[in-house]
């Protein structure tokens, strides 16, 4: 008893537990307690035996109804026997044995309609809110023409009545509402992590963890547009010496390894403002912005010196890489750019590599 409360109340609580589900079992829930309360109050009110029992019954078929609900997987059954059972079966019978529109059941009745739109979905939902209709018109229609059939109540018990059901059908209406807008906003954080997640994998290169050819295309495009006549953006490429006999040699897993020891090397550039990128394979970018162009060159130096002398080779041999450098002009076009570099990095690779040409 004391889990099946337990896993109750983290149904209807979990914003990861479908809305349907946690919408059906909290109806559920409610009808439950109400049919204990409305038996508890025609009990004290001294109804008639009808108005006692009815309560009664239809608490201990809920009841019946929620442990048949846990146990089934079948939520989509569930719910909409659930709706079915309580707003089409139980409703009405109560709106005979509560005095009909004497007393307070019309309260309930929009409750089936709120839940029939929040946890059935597709024809079902459609089906039964239509049948809602009719079945409650009709009823309304009966205690217009036909109001000795209902199971009357003082006047005085009617209005007590008419005020519980307000209360009760409301803060249920309240609370169903509160849920389905915190749903909304647990839904939104998601998709918004989900989205900043995706766009982190599109631009984001997987071995290495550096920005990826994308975007820092991108990224390049819009630095000369903002370029203005500075004329302080310099881009260098950089491609790897002799790295297919690396692989050859060493293996494809150790290549890997080299790889990333050079992404961390040009990574640590990120510090003084630079943007870096795996560009493909093992050539690799990087953007300078608002230095003069020795400083930048220096920077690429650098680059290539870290490299010879940090990221070494079995037989005490170490990496090289050659680069190619430009610095951007107000006039350049981001292609002419790639080629200008490309043909550097061309020039570096024919002239014995291990050096920058600028
Ligand atoms: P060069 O000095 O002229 O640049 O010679 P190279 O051998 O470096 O040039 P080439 O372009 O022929 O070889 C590039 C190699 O890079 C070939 C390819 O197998 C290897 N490669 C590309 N991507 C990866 C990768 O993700 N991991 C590893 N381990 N190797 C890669
Ligand atoms: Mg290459
Ligand atoms: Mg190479």
């Amino acid at each position: 008893m004391l889990t099946s409360l337990k896993k109750l109340r983290t149904t209807i609580t979990s914003p990861n537990v479908p809305l349907e589900k946690r919408i059906t079992y909290a109806m559920v829930l409610c009808a439950m307690l109400g049919e204990f309360f409305g038996f508890v109050e025609s009990f004290l009110l001294h109804l008639s035996i009808q108005a006692i029992l009815l309560p009664l019954i239809s608490f201990f078929f809920l009841l019946l109804l929620y442990f048949w609900g846990i146990k089934t997987k079948h939520i989509k059954i569930f719910s909409l026997l659930g709706i079915s059972i309580i707003g089409l079966v139980i409703f009405p019978l109560m709106f005979f044995a509560n005095a009909g529109l004497q007393a307070g059941m019309p309260y309930y009745f929009l409750l089936a309609f709120v839940c029939t739109a929040l946890a059935l979905r597709g024809k079902s939902r459609i089906i039964i809110y239509a049948l809602l209709v009719i079945v409650y018109t009709t009823l309304f229609f009966v205690y217009r023409y036909f109001p000795q059939i209902f199971i009357p109540m003082t006047a005085e018990d009617a209005f007590i009545d008419q005020i519980f059901s307000l209360l009760i059908a409301g803060s249920i209406l309240f609370i169903f509402s509160y849920t389905v807008s915190r749903q909304n906003a647990h839904d939104r954080r998601t998709i918004k992590e989900l989205s900043l997640l995706y766009e982190r994998q599109a631009n984001t290169d997987e071995l290495t963890g550096l920005y990826n050819r994308r975007y820092f295309n991108h990224f390049l495009k819009l630095a000369i547009l903002t370029l203005g006549d500075t004329g302080k953006l310099h881009v260098a490429m950089f491609d790897i010496d002799n790295f297919k006999s690396v692989n050859d040699k060493y293996g494809h897993p150790f290549g890997d390894t080299v790889l990333k020891r050079f992404a961390n090397i040009l990574s640590k550039r990120e510090s003084i403002g630079a943007t870096v990128c795996r560009y493909g394979g093992e050539e690799f970018f990087i953007l300078l912005p608002k230095k003069d162009k020795e400083e930048a060159i220096n920077i690429v130096e650098g680059i290539l010196e870290e490299t010879r002398s940090t990221i070494d080779l079995p037989e005490d041999k170490f990496i090289t890489v050659s680069a190619g450098f430009i610095t951007c002009t107000e006039e350049m076009s981001f292609e002419k750019l790639l080629q200008l570099v490309d043909k550097n990095l061309y020039t570096a690779k024919a002239s014995g590599k291990d050096k920058v040409i600028y």
